[in-house]
């Protein structure tokens, strides 16, 4: 390892660079970490394997403060007490790695983003929860819709899912199959409230719409094979 004093702008450099590795694979993407320390190491005139250790001592650092660290650069103590406590303030300044992810929020995405988050980087052992979780008051915009056109496409149905096929999981109090009306391309995005863009489908397969990995394939698929549905991408 080098002797030279790492600055605490280097370090952070370095936790900056670990962080953007981090989130990127967590994305799915493939990142080689080899040209991440050659631009450091080009940024402050060290070598590459003294990022490749300095990797590994944030993921220490990390591992310290209960937190995932990166797989592949297993946590390596021998960082020296200055440098340890400076990582550290910079991942708690930057809240890097997870430590606003455990708030509570109101907010259905934020909490859905945090919920991926925390089950990416680690989910703290003995989470707080709330025994009387606080209640607010938002403001929510809704799109206006027809009940003849969610009516209309239920009925269409008859009782089975138009993605799966498979008859509705179960029957509603009322006598009638439970399915959902989705629209193909949705409503957030520009799509219409129409018979020729809705389908009625299973739970499973509603949430596979718009959570699913082939999410934009199931589309396309439904379309060519629901002779109603006009393609509105
Ligand atoms: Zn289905
Ligand atoms: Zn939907």
């Amino acid at each position: 390892m080098s002797t030279v004093h790492w600055s605490p702008a280097e370090i952070e450099a370095a936790v900056d660079a670990y962080s953007a590795v981090f989130e990127r694979r967590n994305r799915g993407e493939v990142v080689p970490l080899r040209p991440v320390f050659e631009a450091l190491a080009s940024q402050y005139g060290r070598s590459t394997s003294a990022y490749q250790y300095r990797f590994r001592n944030i993921s220490h650092v990390l591992a310290v403060m209960g937190l995932a660290w990166l797989p592949g650069q297993p946590p390596a103590e021998h960082v020296g007490p200055t440098a340890e406590a400076t990582i550290r303030q910079v991942i708690e300044a930057k809240n890097y790695f997870g430590e606003e992810l455990v708030e509570p929020t109101a907010d259905p995405a934020q909490l859905e983003r945090r919920t991926r988050a925390l089950l990416l980087r680690g989910v703290p052992s003995a989470p707080l929860g709330r025994k009387e979780p606080q209640r607010v008051t938002t403001s929510v915009e809704r799109f206006v819709r027809d009940p003849a056109v969610k009516a209309a496409v239920l009925e269409a149905a008859v009782g089975n899912c138009e993605n799966c096929g498979q008859p509705a999981p179960f029957v509603q109090e009322d006598g009638t199959p439970f399915l959902e009306v989705h629209h193909v391309k949705w409503l957030a995005q520009g799509g219409s409230d129409t018979v020729t863009n809705a389908v009625a489908i299973c739970p499973n397969c509603h949430r596979q719409f718009h959570y699913g990995i082939d999410k934009e394939h199931l589309a396309t698929s439904l379309i060519g094979r629901i002779a109603r549905l006009v393609s509105e991408s």
